[in-house]
């Protein structure tokens, strides 16, 4: 098992990438606590995680609030007895988010508070309790639309994510020296419900995925399994890093389907 012994903690953890993540991470030997606002969900998986047979605890937090951040550091202490994986993963997608001219100021702070102010949030909470356990990995969730920006206008969330990567990058540098990695990853378009919800009609859909070489939106057990190879030992040199898991989209200039 992958991460046997450790201890993960991962925000947005009811939906999408955070649930699958639990899953396998669980599946992997994690102990994990599953973070989330949504606490049907949240607890609902805690449950089915405990009973069948790994260990799992479900914790309400907002990721923009200090408070919130600090206890579920705590709670992921006073549950596991330390934290090894730090996996910074909530966030939102407003459809309201637009150009600059359209984005509502207050669109713009709330895209930040949960998109980056999150990150900051979990790592100045977090790395501590990591460099107690003697050092861990940190997995800050940013996107490929930071590297590229986005076909369907959303300044709100693509500034959100530049600043992941910018945070994640200097994070990296800073603790390199203590045992404590930090990497980016950057999914690609993903079937889940936070951009299925943004790109509400079959011509938004259509929009994104003609830019995506391999013709189809990604899953969330496949950056699952990418957060995997990031919070096991098998990435122990890597660390600074964007990984960028996105069906080539990054790479396209072209499509295979463009005419010549
Ligand atoms: P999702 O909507 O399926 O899940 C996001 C989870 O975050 C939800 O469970 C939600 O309740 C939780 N959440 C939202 N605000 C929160 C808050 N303030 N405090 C605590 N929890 C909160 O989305 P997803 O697709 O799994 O996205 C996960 C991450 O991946 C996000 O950071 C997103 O920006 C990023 N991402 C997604 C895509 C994509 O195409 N879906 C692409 C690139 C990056």
């Amino acid at each position: 098992m992958r991460l046997h012994g450790k201890t993960a903690l991962i925000t947005g953890a009811a939906h999408g990438i955070g649930r699958a993540t639990a899953e396998l991470f669980c599946r992997e030997g994690a102990a994990v606590l599953l973070v989330d606002l949504d606490e049907a969900h949240g607890t609902q998986l805690a449950a089915r995680l405990t009973a069948d047979g790994h260990r799992a605890a479900f914790c309400r937090a907002d990721v923009s609030v200090a408070a919130d951040c600090e206890a579920m550091v705590d709670a992921a202490e006073r549950h596991f007895g330390g934290l090894h994986v730090l996996f910074n993963n909530a966030g939102i997608m407003d459809s309201r988010d637009g150009d600059a001219v359209a984005t509502d100021e207050a669109v713009w702070d709330a895209t930040l508070a949960i998109n980056a102010k999150s990150v900051f949030l979990g790592c100045k909470f977090g790395i501590p309790a990591l460099l107690r356990a003697g050092g861990g990995s940190v997995i800050n969730t940013a996107s490929f639309v930071a590297l590229m920006g986005a076909a369907t206008p959303q300044v709100a969330y693509t500034a959100s994510k530049g600043a992941v990567l910018a945070l994640s990058r200097e994070l990296a540098v800073i603790h390199a020296r203590q045992g404590v990695r930090v990497n980016a990853l950057c999914p690609g378009p993903l079937r889940t419900e936070l951009l299925m919800k943004f790109l509400d009609t079959e011509a938004k859909k259509q929009r994104r995925l003609v830019h995506i070489p391999m013709g189809r939106f990604g899953e969330a057990t496949e950056m699952a399994a990418a957060a995997l190879y990031l919070a096991s030992d098998e990435s122990s040199y890597l660390t600074g890093q964007e990984f960028v898991v996105d069906g080539g989209i990054t790479r396209a200039y072209v499509t295979p389907d463009s005419p010549a």
